[in-house]
């Protein structure tokens, strides 16, 4: 299973883990609204932050950056754009990624569906784009670790979602062949695509009801809209 908007809720984590190390940003560059005419609140240092870490985010779906020269990116270019001096960054870096590791709200009934598959026998596998001990040290403040035999993240397994290398790594380290294994994501390109190009079945979680690619909609793809929904095909 994929992590981030899969079982623990994206947005409300980046706020958190934004907001904390904006407190820290404010600490040592007190007189950032002196930088603008028109001082920035907090709101749309978040929305600069969302979209710029976004766009990069979803650059690197599609191969143009790895995960690792996002979490470079995203910093430097979120200081520079919102008014701060280069020597900001690395503090900001160091105290999103600290916040980030504490980061755990739950999408809705991640745990009882987590339960639920746990009873009916299913080995449970992570699988996420990020660094290792950050997002197990999330899913662990969640509750929610102890339901993962393992846990495969790109920065240990040295390939990133999509690339099928990545797939084939975790399908080494928990010998299963592809068919034994059900990837369930809420990303078309690095969940179910990259999935289905390494041989395994996928079911799409669409937690904002987004309409499906025009190829897709006839094919055979499960999608559900909330996590118990995933029961009904297990
Ligand atoms: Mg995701």
């Amino acid at each position: 299973m994929d992590i981030d908007d899969t079982l623990l809720d994206y947005i409300p984590c980046c706020r958190e883990a934004f907001e904390a190390a904006m407190d820290v940003l404010s600490t040592v560059h007190p007189t950032l609204s002196t930088v603008h005419s028109t001082p920035y609140t907090r709101d749309d240092l978040f929305s600069l932050f969302f979209e710029i870490s976004g766009r990069l985010f979803s650059e690197a779906k599609h191969g143009l950056h790895t995960i690792a020269e996002v979490m470079e990116l995203y910093p430097a270019e979120f200081c520079e754009k919102a008014g701060y001096p280069p020597q900001a960054v690395e503090p900001f870096k160091q105290a999103f990624r600290a916040a980030w590791g504490k980061t755990h709200t739950l999408v809705p009934y991640a745990v009882e569906t987590l339960e639920a598959l746990q009873q009916k026998g299913y080995r449970l596998f992570a699988a996420s784009n990020s660094f290792g001990h950050l997002q197990r040290s999330r899913l662990e403040q969640a509750g929610i670790l102890h339901f993962f035999e393992d846990t495969y993240i790109s920065m240990d397994i040295g390939y990133d979602k999509p690339d099928v290398r990545f797939y084939e790594e975790a399908l080494r380290r928990c010998q299963l062949k592809p068919l034994e294994v059900l990837m369930v994501g809420d990303s078309m390109t690095t969940d179910i695509i990259g999935a289905q190009n390494a041989g395994l079945a996928t079911v799409f979680f669409s937690r904002r009801g987004d309409a499906l690619p025009e190829d897709l909609s006839r094919s055979n793809l499960i999608v559900i809209t909330s996590l118990p929904e995933l029961l009904q095909y297990v």
